[in-house]
């Protein structure tokens, strides 16, 4: 994606901001002597930001604005040692608040919704980013954060949530439990907003048809706001971002090198008008690609598409590079299987192994089916798994995010 002059003024004042406050990325500029950039050239060699350079930074090594301009810090929880502090002045709220409503209205949310909100509020940005952003939409909160599904099926149904905030594990949870009590009269939902997680076609299609509600996939992380960064349209090619408050490339995750829009990469995201902490070239890890050409819908916003997984989720097993997307785009092609899917690696007698569990009903031939389901993934990456089949509903779900990819390799 080209950047354009008004961004490229955007980031100097990014660049000075940084640079005067000297935190950890304007002392990185300031030791390559760097004040500005004129160009995209000049742009694409200013030095990436990565979550190890944010977590050294802690506890608030990251905070560029004066201490009283504050008002409020968020955490994404590292799955090792520190977690990286993100502070955010109150122009900072007000601007992700901003993206989160553009977000709903894309997704043809009005003030006349009631939204229920599942996602976790505290020191993550999940639940208090769906908050925002629908307050200054007008719309009705209904504030749950996540788990005790009794309670919130009860108040979906009292309340007449219209909308529903949540991953898509959780999704598929209460749609499964809305299913098997037999309560789906009683429920007067019509569109969710999912975050958070990769999430296939299949469990779409299966949380869309059984809640009878129209799905909308929100991208963001806490280092850059948090969600709301970017939502599908109803046209559903691809996320919507916002490229006034940031500039979005995709590089290739081994060369670092930019990639010509359409190929797949990792995104790497630059705030144009953050004040708290500002972020230069910051890599996600996460996969996509930048959709070229106009949306149907009409809308300039430029289009990431769906996350395909992370660059650390690659899986090198007998040589060959996997990402768990690929098991999930064969899977997708058996009709009979569920939308659960569960991957083990491990190495056994000096071999690595996979094994994957799928779902299905109790009509269909289980040998065959591993059989169909192995003999495809040898065609398709090049070697054969161990395919186990079960009964749907075996597969663990989770209120939070499902974990599909074990590696026991290095238990
Ligand atoms: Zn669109």
């Amino acid at each position: 994606m080209q950047i354009s002059a008004d961004q490229i003024a955007l980031v100097n004042k990014q660049i000075n901001a940084l640079v005067s406050a000297g935190s950890f990325y304007g002392k990185k500029l300031a030791e390559a002597g760097i004040s500005a950039v004129n160009s995209q050239k000049e742009f694409e060699q200013l030095p990436f930001s990565e979550k190890a350079d944010l977590r050294d930074a802690y506890p608030l090594g990251l905070m560029t604005a004066p201490e009283e301009e504050i008002v409020r810090i968020h955490s994404s929880s590292g799955t090792t040692g520190l977690p990286v502090i993100i502070p955010y002045t109150a122009k900072d709220v007000d601007d992700w608040g901003e993206m989160f409503k553009r977000c709903y209205e894309v997704a043809g949310i009005t003030n006349m919704d009631r939204i229920q909100i599942t996602p976790g509020y505290g020191l993550w940005t999940a639940g208090i980013g769906f908050q925002n952003g629908a307050e200054k939409l007008g719309a009705m909160v209904i504030p749950m954060g996540p788990g005790n599904t009794e309670k919130q099926l009860q108040m979906m149904q009292d309340m007449g949530s219209t909308v529903i905030c949540a991953t898509s594990s959780y999704a598929l949870l209460l749609a499964e439990e809305i299913e098997k009590r037999g309560i789906k009269k009683n429920i007067k939902l019509r569109k969710g907003v999912i975050g958070s997680e990769r999430w296939g076609e299949k469990m779409r299609n299966r949380i869309q048809e059984s809640l009878g509600i129209e799905l909308y996939d929100i991208y963001g992380l806490t280092e850059i706001y948090g969600p709301g960064i970017g939502i599908n349209c109803s046209y559903n090619t691809g996320m919507h971002y916002w490229d006034d408050f940031l500039y979005i490339e995709i590089i290739d995750p081994v060369t670092l090198k930019p990639v010509p829009d359409g190929e797949w990469g990792e995104i790497v995201i630059t705030t144009l008008v953050k004040e708290g902490a500002p972020l230069i070239r910051y890599r996600t890890h996460d996969l996509s690609r930048i959709i070229p050409g106009e949306c149907p819908c009409g809308r300039s916003f430029p289009r990431l598409d769906t996350i395909k997984g992370r660059t650390d989720d690659m899986m090198k097993i007998k040589g060959v590079n996997v990402f768990p997307a690929q098991i999930e785009e064969i899977l997708q092609s058996f009709p009979e299987v569920s939308s659960e899917y569960q991957i083990r690696i491990s190495h056994l007698d000096g071999k690595d192994t996979m094994r994957i569990y799928v779902e299905t009903s109790g009509h269909t031939d289980f040998q065959d089916l591993a059989n169909r389901v192995a003999s495809k993934v040898k065609s398709v990456i090049g070697f054969t798994p161990l395919v186990k089949v079960v009964e749907i509903g075996l597969l663990p779900r989770s209120e939070k995010k499902t974990k599909r990819v074990i590696d026991e390799r290095f238990d």
